[in-house]
Protein backbone atom coordinates (compact mmCIF):
# COMPACT_ATOMS: atom_id res chain seq x y z
CA UNK A 1 0.00 0.00 0.00
CA UNK A 2 1.07 3.38 -0.70
CA UNK A 3 1.57 6.48 1.81
CA UNK A 4 0.37 8.77 -0.84
CA UNK A 5 -1.20 8.31 -4.07
CA UNK A 6 -2.27 10.80 -7.01
CA UNK A 7 -3.90 10.02 -9.46
CA UNK A 8 -4.94 12.31 -12.49
CA UNK A 9 -4.74 15.39 -10.03
CA UNK A 10 -5.44 18.77 -11.61
CA UNK A 11 -5.80 22.13 -9.75
CA UNK A 12 -7.03 25.69 -10.85
CA UNK A 13 -7.92 28.29 -8.82
CA UNK A 14 -10.88 30.33 -9.82
CA UNK A 15 -11.32 28.05 -12.78
CA UNK A 16 -8.48 29.92 -14.12
CA UNK A 17 -5.76 27.81 -15.97
CA UNK A 18 -4.05 24.25 -14.28
CA UNK A 19 -1.52 25.35 -11.72
CA UNK A 20 -1.87 21.40 -11.57
CA UNK A 21 -1.73 19.93 -14.67
CA UNK A 22 -2.51 15.64 -14.43
CA UNK A 23 -0.18 14.63 -12.08
CA UNK A 24 0.36 10.90 -11.37
CA UNK A 25 2.18 9.64 -8.60
CA UNK A 26 2.36 7.22 -5.84
CA UNK A 27 4.88 7.59 -2.80
CA UNK A 28 5.97 4.95 -0.27
CA UNK A 29 5.66 4.59 3.35
CA UNK A 30 9.23 5.56 4.57
CA UNK A 31 10.33 7.35 1.41
CA UNK A 32 11.85 10.74 1.98
CA UNK A 33 10.33 12.22 -1.26
CA UNK A 34 11.23 15.84 -2.67
CA UNK A 35 9.65 18.17 -4.75
CA UNK A 36 11.53 20.44 -6.68
CA UNK A 37 10.86 23.27 -9.93
CA UNK A 38 11.20 26.78 -10.52
CA UNK A 39 8.79 29.56 -8.50
CA UNK A 40 5.39 29.09 -9.10
CA UNK A 41 5.19 25.83 -10.77
CA UNK A 42 3.02 24.49 -8.26
CA UNK A 43 4.58 22.72 -5.42
CA UNK A 44 3.01 24.28 -2.51
CA UNK A 45 -0.50 23.60 -4.08
CA UNK A 46 0.60 20.05 -4.35
CA UNK A 47 1.51 20.12 -0.79
CA UNK A 48 -1.74 21.94 0.44
CA UNK A 49 -3.54 19.48 -1.59
CA UNK A 50 -2.19 16.75 0.01
CA UNK A 51 -2.46 18.34 3.50
CA UNK A 52 -6.07 18.98 2.76
CA UNK A 53 -5.59 22.94 2.79
CA UNK A 54 -6.51 23.28 -1.15
CA UNK A 55 -9.15 21.25 -2.62
CA UNK A 56 -8.18 19.96 -6.07
CA UNK A 57 -10.39 20.17 -9.39
CA UNK A 58 -9.90 16.70 -10.60
CA UNK A 59 -8.81 13.02 -9.76
CA UNK A 60 -8.08 11.89 -6.76
CA UNK A 61 -5.85 11.43 -3.52
CA UNK A 62 -5.30 8.60 -1.43
CA UNK A 63 -3.87 8.52 2.00
CA UNK A 64 -2.80 4.87 3.11
CA UNK A 65 -4.83 3.49 0.59
CA UNK A 66 -8.05 5.20 1.39
CA UNK A 67 -9.54 8.25 -0.27
CA UNK A 68 -8.52 11.54 1.09
CA UNK A 69 -10.12 14.15 -1.11
CA UNK A 70 -12.63 15.09 0.97
CA UNK A 71 -11.24 14.62 4.18
CA UNK A 72 -10.74 17.62 6.61
CA UNK A 73 -7.39 18.43 7.62
CA UNK A 74 -7.80 17.29 10.76
CA UNK A 75 -8.75 13.66 9.49
CA UNK A 76 -6.13 13.29 7.62
CA UNK A 77 -2.99 11.49 9.83
CA UNK A 78 -0.04 13.91 8.90
CA UNK A 79 1.83 16.77 9.73
CA UNK A 80 3.18 19.87 8.26
CA UNK A 81 5.67 22.30 8.54
CA UNK A 82 5.90 25.51 7.07
CA UNK A 83 8.54 27.92 5.30
CA UNK A 84 7.52 30.55 7.99
CA UNK A 85 7.42 28.01 10.87
CA UNK A 86 3.99 29.45 12.02
CA UNK A 87 4.73 29.51 15.67
CA UNK A 88 2.02 31.17 17.80
CA UNK A 89 4.07 33.96 18.97
CA UNK A 90 2.13 33.93 22.46
CA UNK A 91 2.84 30.86 23.58
CA UNK A 92 6.13 28.94 25.01
CA UNK A 93 8.08 26.90 23.36
CA UNK A 94 6.43 23.94 24.88
CA UNK A 95 3.08 25.31 24.41
CA UNK A 96 3.82 25.33 20.35
CA UNK A 97 5.46 22.00 20.53
CA UNK A 98 2.55 20.16 22.20
CA UNK A 99 -0.41 21.90 20.36
CA UNK A 100 -1.24 19.37 18.35
CA UNK A 101 -1.66 17.08 21.04
CA UNK A 102 -3.69 19.16 22.56
CA UNK A 103 -6.22 19.19 19.85
CA UNK A 104 -6.05 15.35 19.87
CA UNK A 105 -7.10 15.44 23.91
CA UNK A 106 -3.88 13.66 25.07
CA UNK A 107 -3.41 13.91 28.63
CA UNK A 108 -1.31 16.40 30.49
CA UNK A 109 1.15 13.95 32.20
CA UNK A 110 1.56 12.48 29.11
CA UNK A 111 1.80 15.47 27.15
CA UNK A 112 4.92 16.81 29.03
CA UNK A 113 6.75 13.30 28.93
CA UNK A 114 6.20 13.19 24.96
CA UNK A 115 7.71 17.03 24.91
CA UNK A 116 10.03 16.27 27.07
CA UNK A 117 11.31 13.57 24.84
CA UNK A 118 11.40 15.69 21.16
CA UNK A 119 13.10 18.81 22.85
CA UNK A 120 15.93 16.33 24.23
CA UNK A 121 16.15 15.13 20.73
CA UNK A 122 15.86 17.99 18.83
CA UNK A 123 18.29 19.70 21.57
CA UNK A 124 15.58 21.84 22.68
CA UNK A 125 15.49 21.53 26.51
CA UNK A 126 16.77 24.72 27.94
CA UNK A 127 14.37 26.75 25.48
CA UNK A 128 10.81 25.20 26.73
CA UNK A 129 9.72 28.48 28.69
CA UNK A 130 10.68 30.45 26.36
CA UNK A 131 8.69 32.69 23.57
CA UNK A 132 9.33 31.90 19.90
CA UNK A 133 10.57 35.72 19.57
CA UNK A 134 13.58 34.75 22.01
CA UNK A 135 14.94 31.88 19.71
CA UNK A 136 17.22 32.11 16.99
CA UNK A 137 15.88 31.13 13.60
CA UNK A 138 17.22 27.52 13.72
CA UNK A 139 15.95 27.30 17.04
CA UNK A 140 12.34 28.20 15.81
CA UNK A 141 12.80 25.89 12.69
CA UNK A 142 13.32 22.89 15.18
CA UNK A 143 10.25 23.92 17.10
CA UNK A 144 8.33 23.53 13.88
CA UNK A 145 9.77 20.29 13.63
CA UNK A 146 9.04 18.91 17.05
CA UNK A 147 5.31 20.48 16.57
CA UNK A 148 5.36 18.11 13.82
CA UNK A 149 6.57 14.86 14.95
CA UNK A 150 5.16 14.81 18.36
CA UNK A 151 1.82 13.61 16.79
CA UNK A 152 3.60 10.54 15.56
CA UNK A 153 1.71 11.30 12.24
CA UNK A 154 3.43 8.31 9.83
CA UNK A 155 3.55 11.30 7.14
CA UNK A 156 5.13 14.96 7.04
CA UNK A 157 4.96 17.20 4.64
CA UNK A 158 7.68 20.05 4.60
CA UNK A 159 7.38 23.18 2.54
CA UNK A 160 10.50 24.89 2.27
CA UNK A 161 11.58 24.51 5.86
CA UNK A 162 14.92 26.02 5.59
CA UNK A 163 14.89 28.46 3.39
CA UNK A 164 15.16 30.98 6.11
CA UNK A 165 18.32 29.57 7.34
CA UNK A 166 22.04 30.77 6.46
CA UNK A 167 24.02 28.50 4.27
CA UNK A 168 25.47 26.73 7.26
CA UNK A 169 22.54 25.94 9.59
CA UNK A 170 20.92 25.06 6.17
CA UNK A 171 23.40 22.14 5.81
CA UNK A 172 23.20 21.26 9.63
CA UNK A 173 19.46 21.18 9.24
CA UNK A 174 19.75 19.19 6.31
CA UNK A 175 21.37 16.44 7.83
CA UNK A 176 19.11 17.03 11.05
CA UNK A 177 16.21 15.89 9.09
CA UNK A 178 17.38 13.21 7.12
CA UNK A 179 18.22 11.88 10.74
CA UNK A 180 15.03 12.68 11.67
CA UNK A 181 13.02 10.96 8.98
CA UNK A 182 14.96 7.71 9.15
CA UNK A 183 14.94 7.42 12.71
CA UNK A 184 11.40 7.81 12.79
CA UNK A 185 10.50 6.05 9.22
CA UNK A 186 8.47 8.46 8.90
CA UNK A 187 7.12 9.31 5.10
CA UNK A 188 8.56 12.62 4.43
CA UNK A 189 7.43 14.82 1.22
CA UNK A 190 9.52 17.92 1.22
CA UNK A 191 9.44 21.03 -1.35
CA UNK A 192 12.83 22.94 -1.94
CA UNK A 193 14.38 24.84 -4.54
CA UNK A 194 17.46 24.00 -3.59
CA UNK A 195 19.44 21.81 -5.70
CA UNK A 196 21.58 20.01 -2.76
CA UNK A 197 19.05 19.64 -0.55
CA UNK A 198 17.06 17.81 -2.83
CA UNK A 199 20.29 15.94 -3.96
CA UNK A 200 21.49 14.87 -0.75
CA UNK A 201 18.19 14.52 0.89
CA UNK A 202 15.77 12.96 -1.48
CA UNK A 203 14.91 9.22 -2.04
CA UNK A 204 13.48 10.16 -5.26
CA UNK A 205 12.73 13.72 -6.81
CA UNK A 206 9.72 14.51 -8.60
CA UNK A 207 10.35 17.78 -11.08
CA UNK A 208 7.19 20.08 -11.53
CA UNK A 209 7.33 22.62 -14.45
CA UNK A 210 4.11 24.98 -15.13
CA UNK A 211 2.36 22.15 -12.67
CA UNK A 212 2.89 19.16 -14.87
CA UNK A 213 5.37 16.28 -13.85
CA UNK A 214 8.69 17.05 -15.77
CA UNK A 215 10.73 14.27 -14.79
CA UNK A 216 11.06 11.74 -11.00
CA UNK A 217 13.49 9.73 -10.12
CA UNK A 218 16.15 9.04 -8.27
CA UNK A 219 18.74 11.96 -7.52
CA UNK A 220 21.75 10.59 -9.65
CA UNK A 221 19.00 10.17 -12.12
CA UNK A 222 17.28 13.32 -12.19
CA UNK A 223 20.46 15.14 -11.67
CA UNK A 224 23.04 13.08 -14.29
CA UNK A 225 20.92 13.41 -17.49
CA UNK A 226 22.37 15.78 -19.43
P1 LIG B 1 5.35 27.10 -5.94
O1 LIG B 1 5.11 26.55 -4.58
O2 LIG B 1 5.99 26.12 -6.86
O3 LIG B 1 6.08 28.41 -5.92
P2 LIG B 1 2.53 27.62 -5.94
O4 LIG B 1 1.86 26.33 -5.75
O5 LIG B 1 2.67 28.52 -4.75
O6 LIG B 1 3.94 27.37 -6.61
O7 LIG B 1 1.77 28.43 -7.06
C1 LIG B 1 1.44 27.85 -8.33
C2 LIG B 1 0.65 28.86 -9.14
O8 LIG B 1 -0.62 29.05 -8.54
C3 LIG B 1 1.29 30.24 -9.19
O9 LIG B 1 1.02 30.77 -10.46
C4 LIG B 1 0.55 31.02 -8.11
O10 LIG B 1 0.53 32.38 -8.38
C5 LIG B 1 -0.82 30.40 -8.18
N1 LIG B 1 -1.51 30.42 -6.87
C6 LIG B 1 -1.07 29.90 -5.72
N2 LIG B 1 -1.94 30.08 -4.72
C7 LIG B 1 -2.99 30.73 -5.28
C8 LIG B 1 -4.23 31.21 -4.76
N3 LIG B 1 -4.57 31.03 -3.47
N4 LIG B 1 -5.07 31.84 -5.62
C9 LIG B 1 -4.73 32.01 -6.92
N5 LIG B 1 -3.58 31.59 -7.46
C10 LIG B 1 -2.71 30.95 -6.66
P1 LIG C 1 5.65 30.08 -2.22
O1 LIG C 1 6.73 30.45 -1.26
O2 LIG C 1 5.14 28.71 -2.02
O3 LIG C 1 5.97 30.39 -3.63
P2 LIG C 1 3.96 32.38 -2.38
O4 LIG C 1 4.78 33.42 -1.72
O5 LIG C 1 3.87 32.26 -3.86
O6 LIG C 1 4.40 30.96 -1.79
O7 LIG C 1 2.49 32.43 -1.83
C1 LIG C 1 2.20 32.65 -0.49
C2 LIG C 1 0.69 32.56 -0.28
O8 LIG C 1 -0.02 33.34 -1.24
C3 LIG C 1 0.15 31.14 -0.44
O9 LIG C 1 -0.81 30.89 0.56
C4 LIG C 1 -0.47 31.12 -1.81
O10 LIG C 1 -1.56 30.19 -1.86
C5 LIG C 1 -0.95 32.54 -1.98
N1 LIG C 1 -0.88 32.94 -3.39
C6 LIG C 1 0.16 32.78 -4.24
N2 LIG C 1 -0.12 33.25 -5.45
C7 LIG C 1 -1.38 33.78 -5.37
C8 LIG C 1 -2.24 34.41 -6.31
N3 LIG C 1 -1.90 34.62 -7.59
N4 LIG C 1 -3.44 34.81 -5.88
C9 LIG C 1 -3.81 34.61 -4.61
N5 LIG C 1 -3.04 34.00 -3.68
C10 LIG C 1 -1.84 33.59 -4.05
Amino acid sequence: MYAVELNHVDKSYDNKQLVVNDVNVTIEPGEFFVLVGPSGCGKSTLLRIIAGLEELSAGSLLIDGKRADHLPPSKRELSMVFQNYALYPHMTVADNITFGLDVKKIRKKQRKEKCDEIAEMLGLTDFLKRKPRHLSGGQRQRVALARAIITNSPICLMDEPLSNLDAKLRAFMRAEIKELQRKLGMTLIYVTHDQIEAMTMGDRIMVLNEGAIQQIGRPIDVYNTP
